[in-house]
């Protein structure tokens, strides 16, 4: 599951004091040398489109970008709705398609065997020519051989897509997809939203470190409380 957060925006710093990062590419953001080199090559593209315009939102939320570093971040979580290794990933402008193909690749080159839903509220903007972007990225993110993807949009977002993409991109007929609604990283950003306004603040290095601890942290609750949930689940 893929989506975008203009919450946790970050602004420029003084770089006097050199604010060195703990975590580097060992936490939940992708290799920042390898990241940052990739996306300052794609520095023309746009943002991703969607067939109905509800871009607006996102260029709403882009209105006051001057003085930040950081528009906002891109991630993909499992259906488990966990944070992945290196699947979040700061955003410089909107929400543009080279910043969300290398944070996708990053994370999936942890699971290079996974094959499966891919549900993003763009899918049917994002899957067309997915593979020829993948082939432009640094080649340790080019899964071999490549996986084959399903590409769905999440059940909230499907209404508001053009009448031509409702069957195409629903899970309800997709088999196997169970009862999935693909909203899963939504819910992902609720945990996250209480620090936007502290990690905006903050030097890019001790943002990085605070976020990949928070990103951990509720990765654990879900790991320790899973039992229960389970339970609750198949007995409600
Ligand atoms: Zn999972
Ligand atoms: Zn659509």
């Amino acid at each position: 599951s893929l989506d975008t957060c203009y919450r946790l925006k970050n602004r420029y710093r003084s770089t006097r004091v050199p604010d060195v990062c703990l975590g580097g590419a060992t936490g939940y953001f992708p290799d920042p040398l390898s990241y940052s080199k990739y996306v300052l090559s794609c520095a023309t593209q746009t943002d991703i489109s969607t067939c109905t315009g509800f871009a607006t939102l996102a260029k709403a939320n882009l209105k006051n970008t001057k003085g930040l570093r950081v528009t906002g971040v891109g991630a993909v979580t499992c259906r488990h709705e966990f944070w992945q290794p290196n699947g979040v990933g700061d955003l410089q402008l909107g929400e543009r398609y080279c910043n969300m193909d290398f944070i996708f690749a990053s994370a999936y080159r942890h699971n290079p065997n996974l094959t499966g839903i891919v549900t993003y509220d763009v899918d049917c903007q994002y899957a067309p020519g997915h593979w020829d972007r993948v082939a432009t990225l640094p080649e340790y993110l080019q899964p071999n051989p490549r996986p084959t993807f399903t590409y769905m949009i999440p059940k909230f977002h499907l209404p508001a897509h053009k009448e031509a993409c409702h069957s195409t991109f629903s899970l309800n007929y997709l088999p196997g997809a169970a009862r999935a609604d693909g909203e899963g990283v939504e819910r992902n950003w609720a945990s996250v939203n209480a620090l936007s306004s502290s990690t905006k603040e903050m030097t890019p290095g001790s943002r990085q470190d605070t976020l990949d601890h928070h990103f951990g942290h509720a990765n654990w609750r879900k790991t320790v409380a899973l039992g229960r949930f389970k339970f609750y689940n198949l007995s409600s």
